[in-house]
C-alpha cells in the first residue's frame, strides 16, 4: 500500500518537471505553476480536496497553451508543423472556457448563482473563440505561403533540368530586368486607382519559407493573386505595358489549383550559390 500511495506523487512529479523544461522561461506558466508544491503537499496531508490540485495542474497546461500561441499565433515566424500545434493549443483553450460555461450554466440553471455570474465565462469564451479563428486564418495562410514558394522552387528545379517545360509552372516576362522599390510602389498604386483595395501582398522581400527553401527573395514581392482572375489579368497586362519583370504561376501541383501568384522582379536567386 505504501508503495500504491507513492506513485501518484511521482507521475504528478515527472509531469510537472517536463512542463517546467518545456517552457522554462514563460512568467504565465511560471505563475501558474508557483504555490503547486505547497498545493500538492497541502493536499497530501488531507488539508485540500484534490479536486484543487487538479485544478492547479489544469491552469499549467493551459497557461502552457496560452505560451505557445503567443509565440506562434501572435509571433512573426510560423512553420506548417508549427501551425497545426497552434490550432490544437486553440482549440484545446475553447473547450477548457466551455466546459467551464458549461458548469456555471448549470449552476444558474439550478438557482445556485445569478445570472450576472456568466458573463465572465462568456466574455472568455468568445475570446478563446476568435483565437481559434485566428489560428485556423493564419494556419491557411502560413500553408498558402509555403505552397506559393514551393511553385518557385519546382520552377527552378524545371529550368536546370527540363527547361522547356518550365512555361508550364510558370509564364515568364523578363521586361526590362529592373525592379526597385519605386516600381512596386507604381504598382501598388496603379493597383489600388483600378480596384479600390490594396494590393494583395502575401511575401514583401526576404521570408523565413523562401529562406528555408534556400531562396534570396530580398527585392522580390510575391502577390496572392491567381494570374487568371480578372484581377491578375489586369496586373499582367500592367506589368508587360510597363516593362516590370514578373513570373505568373499557376499551379504548384499539376491539376491543384495551389501555390498560384504573381512574383514581381527578376527571378530569386540561390543562397547556398557558389558555396
Ligand atoms: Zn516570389
Amino acid at each position: 500500500m505504501k508503495g500504491m500511495r507513492f506513485y501518484p506523487g511521482l507521475i504528478v512529479f515527472v509531469c510537472a518537471s517536463f512542463v517546467c523544461a518545456q517552457t522554462n522561461d514563460d512568467p504565465e506558466v511560471a505563475r501558474a505553476k508557483a504555490g503547486i508544491d505547497r498545493l500538492r503537499a497541502l493536499v497530501e496531508a488531507g488539508a485540500l480536496p484534490r479536486a484543487q490540485l487538479q485544478k492547479a495542474e489544469e491552469q499549467i497546461v493551459d497557461a502552457q497553451d496560452a505560451a505557445y500561441l503567443r509565440k506562434t499565433l501572435y509571433g512573426q515566424e510560423l512553420t506548417a508543423e508549427q501551425s497545426d500545434e497552434m490550432i490544437a493549443a486553440a482549440n484545446r483553450r475553447f473547450e477548457r472556457r466551455k466546459k467551464a460555461f458549461d458548469e456555471a450554466q448549470k449552476l444558474v440553471e439550478a438557482g445556485v448563482a445569478s445570472q450576472l455570474s456568466l458573463a465572465t465565462f462568456l466574455d472568455e469564451l468568445d475570446m478563446t473563440r476568435r483565437e481559434c479563428d485566428l489560428a485556423e486564418s493564419r494556419a491557411k495562410l502560413t500553408v498558402a505561403l509555403a505552397e506559393m514558394a514551393k511553385a518557385e522552387e519546382s520552377l527552378e528545379n524545371k529550368l536546370s533540368q527540363e527547361p522547356a517545360e518550365a512555361p508550364q509552372i510558370a509564364e515568364r516576362f523578363d521586361g526590362d530586368g529592373l525592379f526597385t522599390v519605386l516600381t512596386f510602389t507604381k504598382v501598388e498604386s496603379a493597383f489600388t486607382n483600378h480596384f479600390g483595395k490594396p494590393l494583395p501582398v502575401s511575401a514583401m522581400g526576404d521570408t523565413p519559407v523562401h529562406r528555408a527553401l534556400g531562396f534570396d527573395h530580398r527585392g522580390r514581392v510575391d502577390v496572392a493573386i491567381n494570374p487568371d482572375q480578372p484581377e491578375g489579368v489586369w496586373l499582367r497586362e500592367y506589368l508587360t505595358a510597363n516593362k516590370i519583370p514578373f513570373f505568373a504561376f499557376r499551379q504548384a501541383v499539376p491539376g491543384k489549383a495551389t501555390g498560384a501568384h504573381i512574383h514581381l522582379g527578376p527571378m530569386s536567386t540561390h543562397l547556398k550559390l557558389g558555396g
